[in-house]
């Protein structure tokens, strides 16, 4: 994953760790369409005589990741829900005003980031909008409407996975060698793809031309690398329920 964030060195009153994460709380700026910084919005929290900034992060409109608090400390920015929750902020107001593409594409990694170190599963009950919690127009109308129609979910998913891909099989190997590459068993298969492979097999969606091994499977597979990669990636995608 190649999620940049910039670290800022805020001082916070106190901060206390959260012991549980299980969702991502998406927020706006709001009142006017600005371009707010972490500093802008530490500012304004600390006037609240808050800790410092109650967000996790700030996604700038040129879809920069800033730092705000700490992650591992309780936020405030969902009321109620901060115990559980991380919160990111992205710059602007979206009820007029629409997050640009950067920012978009920037908080989808970092959701896929987030929801790959706390183990949290990327869909509508684990990343939400403040106004899902508590009423209030934050996202405001045009972000919410991304997180409805399933556009954030969806991508944070695509990260998730091509990354996770990628890093389990680096291309170390020499094309060639790949390419005429085959397996024919599911002990043969890569360890990763396993899961998937055996899956398969019991449901009856891949079972070879007739040849079984002495544990009644499969022994002519016949698979590529490529298409193993791609059986994978279409189980995490549900396909194969
Ligand atoms: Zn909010």
């Amino acid at each position: 994953m190649s999620l940049k964030i910039v670290e800022k060195d805020f001082d916070f009153s106190s901060l206390s760790e959260r012991s549980v994460t299980d969702l991502i709380v998406l927020h706006h700026t709001g009142g006017s369409d600005i371009d707010a910084s972490a500093e802008q919005i530490h500012g304004w929290h600390k006037n609240n005589n808050w800790a410092g900034i109650g967000y996790h992060y700030v996604i700038r409109k040129d879809g920069t990741i800033e730092r705000g608090r700490p992650e591992w400390a309780i936020g405030s920015h969902a009321y109620g829900e901060n115990s559980h929750s991380i919160g990111i902020h992205l710059s602007g107001e979206f009820d007029g005003s629409y997050p640009t593409e950067k920012q978009i594409e920037n908080c989808c990694e970092l959701i896929a980031d987030i929801a790959v170190r706390y183990d949290i599963p990327i869909d509508r009950d684990h990343v939400v909008g403040h106004g899902e919690l508590m009423a209030t127009s934050c996202p405001g109308a045009n972000l919410q409407a991304l997180i409805d129609d399933g556009t954030i979910t969806g991508k944070a998913n695509y990260y998730r996975n091509c990354d996770s891909v990628d890093s389990i099989e680096p291309a170390c190997e020499p094309q060639g060698a790949r390419s005429t590459e085959r397996f024919n068993t599911l002990a043969s298969c890569p360890e990763w793809s396993q899961p998937t492979i055996r899956k398969m097999i019991e449901k009856g969606y891949l079972c070879g031309n007739g040849l079984k091994d002495e544990d009644g499977l499969p022994a002519d597979l016949d698979l590529s690398r490529d298409m193993i990669r791609l059986f994978v990636i279409n189980d995490r995608a549900g396909l194969y329920k």
